[in-house]
């Protein structure tokens, strides 16, 4: 059984870098399980699903895991939801085919986890924040955004990449001066903000 898991979480990969998916890398996955245990997170809400790879890890990690799950494209959501299927998850793992910037979803998340478009990370945060709990946290993945976000404006090529990366340097500023956050930055991974509520 193990090494079937195994085997179909190879495959995830695989395709994911087949089709330029930019899912989690390992370092950051392995941040995120190793949080979801140390902090008994019990549900999770995750904007940004891609092909359910890391709602799938996340879930592994805490057989008492529930993850609700958002994404917007429809190729990547079939996808997704053929690969929870096939790790027998469906009773954990909820995914939701909407846009996240209009997606209603009900409840409370002990965390929230942003890895969707990265322009638009403040609208995700103040949209889904009234869904966390009170001790909740919301982490947020690609901070670094490959190194780009500490580059220098004319060091980067393109006028698109440019604007995104202001965009994360501005949410960056918005975490940490929070009033009602304290926030911490790592470099794991592509770099991941942990925003708790004080
Ligand atoms: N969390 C995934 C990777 C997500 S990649 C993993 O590590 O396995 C980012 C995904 O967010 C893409 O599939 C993209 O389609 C989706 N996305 C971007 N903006 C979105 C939005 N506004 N609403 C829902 N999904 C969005
Ligand atoms: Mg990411």
């Amino acid at each position: 059984m193990v090494t079937n898991l195994e085997a179909l979480i190879r495959d995830i990969k695989k395709y994911a870098l087949d089709h330029k998916i930019p899912i989690m890398q390992d370092e950051g996955i392995d941040f995120l399980t190793t949080f979801i245990v140390k902090n008994q997170i019990n549900t999770v809400l995750e904007i940004g699903s891609a092909i359910g790879y890391s709602a799938i890890m996340m879930a592994l990690a805490n057989p008492n895991l529930k993850i609700t799950t958002i994404e917007r494209d429809r190729e990547r959501y079939l996808e997704a939801v053929k690969n929870i299927k096939k790790m027998d998850l469906e009773s954990r793992i909820t995914l939701v085919f909407h846009d996240a910037l209009e997606a209603n979803i009900e409840g409370k998340f002990d965390m929230i986890f942003i890895d969707a478009a990265k322009g638009q990370n403040i609208h995700f945060f103040e949209k889904y924040e009234r869904n966390l709990t009170e001790n909740g946290y919301i982490i947020t993945d690609n901070m670094n955004f490959h190194g780009l976000v500490d580059k220098l404006d004319n060091e980067i090529e393109s006028r698109n990449l440019r604007s995104l990366v202001r965009k994360i340097r501005d949410y960056r500023a918005f975490l940490v001066n929070h009033p009602n956050y304290d926030v911490e930055l790592l470099n794991i991974g592509d770099g991941i903000a942990i925003a708790r509520k004080k």
